[in-house]
């Protein structure tokens, strides 16, 4: 079985390492906060000291970490993972990132003689910790079909979408619908509300027809709920927002409907929002309303 290193053991890649050493992977894992790595060693992974150390005696190298700059630092900072890469080796990115990082990777790991996936995900922690993420995925076939049997221990539905980058461009597609979506809902609910109509009976009612989906379901029944624990957090989304809008324009083209919701993500962020899930978004379009969609539970229903 091939080595693996997983660098960023965070909501997502914590299950998703603990799945690999389920599936009996020579794991190293490393983290740059302690207690995910201590819990994963006393499961069976050997603790890495440095991305550099981790490719160093790892066939294939995962990253899970937030943002572009964290994986531009893991990956290829100099003495960064990169440096300590064996010839035949694969890196397989799956955090969400602009494509244009995932495109450096991808020639920076060629030029070691090594191979790199972008093959970030969708499906979320639940996702991640039943696997049954999708996986969408840039780079070669014969890189995309060496990583099949560790995405398959991941993840459920697993797409080769085309060469690096593609993965990432599909997972911001991906988040240009669900930030939408989640702002039509919003607004759809505030309506009702508005109207004198009550919100919960408009959702069990276009939960019957053309406008049902998934977020309909889940994050209508949040904003009903007052459910904003997260989840998936907002500044989280924003920043997969950012990366749309950016690609957008390096591409020539302008995204209206994202660009706006992205600034209602500004203006909850700005209220103290951040960390809350990205279902609160309804709760900047109902200050703008004047009114809720839901009264908070009272005080003897809590
Ligand atoms: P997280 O913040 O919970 O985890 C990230 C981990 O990376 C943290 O444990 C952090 O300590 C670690 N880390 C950061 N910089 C590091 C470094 N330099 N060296 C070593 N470790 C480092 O984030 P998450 O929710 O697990 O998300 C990870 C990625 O997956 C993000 O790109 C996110 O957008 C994406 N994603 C998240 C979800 C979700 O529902 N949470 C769903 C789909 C995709």
């Amino acid at each position: 079985m091939e080595r693996i290193g997983f660098i960023g053991l965070g909501i997502m890649g914590k299950p998703m390492a603990t799945h690999l050493l389920e599936a009996g992977y020579p794991l190293t894992v490393l983290d740059r906060v302690p207690e995910p790595q201590v819990e994963l060693v006393r499961r069976g992974a050997r603790p890495g000291k440095s991305p550099r150390q981790v490719a160093g005696e790892s066939d294939v190298v995962i990253t899970m970490l937030p943002d572009s700059p964290d994986v531009e630092e893991v990956i290829l900072t100099p003495g960064g993972l990169l440096e300590g890469l064996r010839p035949g080796s694969l890196v397989i990115d799956m955090s969400t990132i602009s494509p244009a990082v995932s495109r450096r990777v991808a020639a920076a790991s060629r030029e070691r003689g090594s191979d790199a996936l972008d093959a970030p995900v969708s499906g979320g922690q639940v996702g991640a910790q039943n696997a049954t993420l999708s996986i969408m995925v840039g780079g070669s076939v014969a890189a995309f079909e060496r990583a099949r049997p560790i995405f398959e221990r991941l993840g459920k539905n697993i797409v080769h979408i085309g060469e690096a980058g593609a993965g990432q461009v599909t997972k911001a597609a991906n988040q240009i619908v669900v930030a939408v979506t989640i702002a039509a809902i919003s607004e759809a609910l505030l309506l009702a509300a508005k109207s004198g109509v009550d919100p919960a009976k408009v959702r069990e009612a276009l939960l019957g027809g053309f406008a049902q989906s998934k977020i309909l379901d889940l994050h209508g029944n949040r904003m009903l709920q007052r459910n904003f624990a997260p989840g998936f957090k907002i500044k989280l989304h924003r920043k997969d927002l950012a990366i749309a809008l950016n690609t957008a324009r390096e591409v020539g083209m302008a995204l209206p409907a994202t660009a706006s919701v992205a600034e209602l993500m500004n203006a909850l962020i700005a209220r103290g929002g951040a960390d809350l899930d990205h279902s609160a978004l309804v709760t900047v379009l109902e200050e703008l309303a004047g009114c809720q969609v839901a009264a908070p539970p009272a005080p003897a229903e809590r």
